[in-house]
């Protein structure tokens, strides 16, 4: 059997069939690894160039069980990664640009025209916080401006907040946050809100919550600490720019699930979330699990993403013990049918 090696492939024989190959290098990808790799499963994971995940781009993370002083979360990351570096995990640093999914055959992952088989994926590719683009929102995020209500809502008592958008998340964040926010003001670009009646009037019922309706954010503006001091409003009727005062801003406006790679292939909700058997990680593949972010609009934490990805590693676990391999998967090297122990006598 021949054996290829390139630069960042070196680690892997692209010929061999693996057990599982992980797509995503966040909580729940590498929570994945670190559960196939004890089960001495060799797991194969496609980071991304962008490793680490959504924590990436944050400061202090509290919520983790386990760090009782918190942790930054890149540091939080790194130490994810080499947890499961440490029990034989490899990496390749590069995002999959294109994945061939099988009903429980084998499934082909592509780096460029490298071919990549293995008999299990676990798709772990998170998702994005939808973004403003506008001028200081990335260079202050952590530093006033944030995508997630939840996680930093604590860090901003005694603040005056803004929270921009108009749907659901955005009045469940405002609710979460004005229990430490001096005052709070909803913002809009219309005068009309996305969210369901009873969760605007759930928002508004909260004394310390107001409304600014219709305008849209400008720029967050760096105060002389370089934190955000405040922000710039452009009144969407009129055009007529104004500022308002704000230590805190957080940019609500929904989440898109990096499920592009799978597009038309898993079974997905309309929102391209990744469909799963519930209360397993069991997608409309035999061989295919999804965890994580990818997978969940409702809950999106670092805690909740690693619990699922154990979940995958366990459900691509039984699945190799339970099932044969695929036909086409006895033509590779790894991809042999598992030794069968014929008991005494039979
Ligand atoms: C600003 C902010 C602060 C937060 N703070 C907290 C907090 O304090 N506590 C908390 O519990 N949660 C926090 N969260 C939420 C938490 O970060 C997420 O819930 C968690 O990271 C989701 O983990 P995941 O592994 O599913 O996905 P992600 O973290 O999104 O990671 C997915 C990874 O997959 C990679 N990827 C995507 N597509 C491909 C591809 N085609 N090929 C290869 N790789 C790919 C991405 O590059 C990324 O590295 C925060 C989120 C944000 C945005």
């Amino acid at each position: 059997m021949t054996s290829e090696s390139t630069d960042n492939t070196e680690i892997t024989n692209k010929t061999r069939v693996e057990n599982v190959i992980i797509v995503g290098g966040g909580p729940a990808g590498y929570t994945a690894a670190l559960y196939t790799a004890r089960a001495n499963l060799e797991p194969l994971v496609f980071e991304g160039f962008q490793w680490g995940g959504q924590l990436q781009n944050t400061t202090d993370v509290e919520n983790f069980p386990g760090y009782p002083d918190g942790i930054m979360g890149p540091e939080m990351m790194s130490q994810f990664r080499a947890q499961a570096e440490r029990f034989g995990t490899r990496f390749v640093t590069d995002d999959v640009d294109r994945v061939e999914l099988s009903d429980g055959g084998v499934q082909k992952v592509f780096l460029g025209d490298e071919e990549y088989r293995a008999k299990t994926v676990i798709l772990a590719m998170g998702a994005e916080p939808k973004r403003l683009g506008v001028p200081g929102e990335m260079e202050l995020a952590g530093r006033g401006v944030s995508t997630c209500g939840v996680c930093d809502g604590a860090f901003f008592k005694g603040h005056r907040v803004l929270v921009i958008g108009g749907g659901d998340s955005a009045m469940e964040d405002s609710i979460f946050i004005s229990k430490f926010a001096d005052e709070l003001t909803i913002v809009n670009r219309r005068d009309e809100f996305r969210a369901s009646k009873i969760m605007h009037e759930r928002a508004l019922e909260v004394e310390n919550i107001d409304t600014l309706t219709p305008f849209t954010p400008l720029e967050f503006v760096a105060g002389e600490d370089g934190k955000l001091a405040r922000v710039r409003l452009r009144h969407s009727e009129t055009g007529e720019e104004s500022a308002v005062e704000a230590t805190g801003a957080f940019v609500a406006i929904g989440h898109v699930p990096r499920s592009e790679v799978v597009k038309g292939q898993v079974d997905t909700d309309e929102d391209g979330y990744i469909k799963v058997v519930a209360g397993s990680t069991r997608t409309n593949l035999d061989g295919v699990f999804a965890v994580g972010d990818v997978v969940d609009h409702t809950y999106r934490q670092a805690v909740t993403a690693a619990g699922t990805g154990c979940m995958g590693a366990l459900d691509a676990e039984r699945y190799l013990r339970d099932s044969a391999p695929p036909v086409e998967a006895h033509w590779f090297p790894g991809g042999e049918p598992a030794a069968l122990e014929i008991p005494a006598g039979s």
